[in-house]
């Protein structure tokens, strides 16, 4: 399995970094060893001083498929949760000034949490949909998906001409704004539409 994330979806949070807001998806992929999941805490990585939090709508792909037509593309996944896109802030700060990949900032051991899926109903509107993140119980992200630049059925489009995808892939769809620095003992939870998904301490 892989996983897509899309960097820049919400203009407000590529305003907060100072990046322009992009003419078409910002896409990088983090490898199946990324993944933590059941609740698992994150160790703080000896390479970066600046760890940060980007909490994000993940959704699971539940059939293959390639050149998938924007309008077919709620066709291919059936359920979601919320997900933090971990990022060595620092080590990306230098990589982009270098032009290099990111990789080493956001594809590392652990930089993956997704919380609980919860399957996708006809009454859900995967578009219209609130979810929060806090740290240590303190509000920090509150996000909408209709605020999305590239909303999700876009994004499998767009992804899908260069990946096949498959079962079990997933996307992260991007973080609004409010990301910021984690500290040893923070205990980050991610409520979508008010119910408790996602639990994760930074050891
Ligand atoms: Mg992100």
């Amino acid at each position: 399995m892989k996983i897509i994330c899309v960097g820049r979806n919400y203009a407000e949070h590529a305003k907060e970094l100072n990046n322009d807001v992009p003419k078409e998806p910002v896409l990088f992929m983090k490898p199946k060893t990324a993944m933590l999941i059941d609740n698992k805490p994150l160790y703080y990585p000896e390479f970066t001083n600046d760890l940060h939090y980007e909490c994000e709508l993940v959704i699971r792909m539940s059939k293959n498929g390639k050149h998938i037509k924007q309008k077919f593309a709620h066709k291919y996944y059936n359920s979601v949760t919320l997900g933090i896109d971990f990022t060595a802030r620092d080590v990306q700060q230098k990589q982009k000034e270098k032009g290099l990949p990111w990789e080493l900032a956001k594809a590392f051991d652990g930089s993956a949490a997704v919380g609980t899926f919860l399957p996708i109903t006809d009454s859900m509107k995967i578009m219209d949909m609130n979810f929060e993140l806090k740290i240590n119980k303190e509000t920090k992200q509150v996000g909408h998906t209709r605020d999305m630049i590239f909303n999700i059925d876009r994004i499998i489009e767009y992804a899908s001409q260069f990946f096949t995808l498959n079962i079990g892939d997933l996307i992260f769809t991007g973080t609004p704004s409010g990301v910021g620095p984690l500290s040893i003992d923070d205990l980050l939870e991610g409520y979508l539409e008010g119910n408790k998904v996602l639990e994760c301490a930074i050891k």
